[in-house]
């Protein structure tokens, strides 16, 4: 099986699906910016690289290491300050330090522009890329029909809940939504069924479900979204 697939999304969009995960490329008439790096250490830069002459800007939602594992062919990863700790933590010796991408700055890649949304909550300095032209949103591990990440240090779904609020609030900018997990587009009414699933949670409502693999959480599912949650953190 090859480690990426590389799916061609619209005149200037791609994912790149990488098993379990995926990462997205979007160009404009300066530069191409690359959504992640995957779980798979293989040569993502040189398949970027047969689309695009572009320089290419990696950009991290998040610094979970199932989104950064090719950074060490980049010579800088963004990501929000808030995710430094983390990424810090988890980077390999050689992969691309990290640099700054603030709450409201616009990614400007000529022709094409994007503004970061700092989303706290599945990590503290998470972030969502909004395309107002195209009306879409990239949302990392932040939205998702399968289950969100939302136990141990770093997360916190209370916070997850309010950046879920925000964006609810942003929603006449975008139609649709490119996530990191399961199916790649989902709808802005993904948004209310997560939020109705935390709700359920947090009130107590919804049944502990084992997780598919071994996992020091328990499933939690509340018609089409849920969460991956300790129920000792409650
Ligand atoms: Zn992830």
């Amino acid at each position: 099986m090859p480690d990426f697939e590389l799916i061609q999304i619209d005149e200037n969009s791609w994912r790149i699906e990488a098993g379990m995960v995926r990462a997205y490329l979007f160009a404009g008439t300066n530069k191409a910016m690359l959504v992640d790096s995957t779980a798979t250490n293989a040569p993502l830069y040189d398949l970027v690289k047969t689309v695009t002459d572009l320089p290419v800007m990696l950009v991290n939602t998040h610094a979970d290491p199932d989104h950064i594992a090719c950074n060490e062919q980049f010579e800088a990863a963004y990501m929000h300050p808030a995710e430094f700790a983390l990424y810090n933590k988890s980077k390999k010796k050689d992969d691309a330090p990290a640099r700054p991408l603030w709450n409201r700055d616009i990614i400007d890649l000529g022709g094409r522009t994007f503004e970061v949304i700092h989303i706290p909550g599945h990590t503290c300095g998470s972030i969502a890329l909004l395309d107002r032209e195209k009306r879409v949103l990239i949302s990392g591990d932040s939205i998702s029909a399968n289950p969100i990440f939302i136990f141990g240090p770093f997360r916190d779904i209370s916070a997850l809940q309010l950046s879920l609020e925000l964006l609810k609030k942003r929603s006449a900018d975008f139609d649709s939504i490119y996530t990191s997990h399961g199916e790649y587009e989902a709808g802005t009414e993904q948004i209310d069924m997560i939020l109705e699933c935390a709700k359920e949670l947090m009130a107590g409502h919804l049944t502990a479900e084992e997780p598919p693999f071994p996992l020091p959480a328990k499933m939690y599912r509340y018609n089409g979204a849920g969460f991956y949650f300790d129920p000792a953190e409650f």
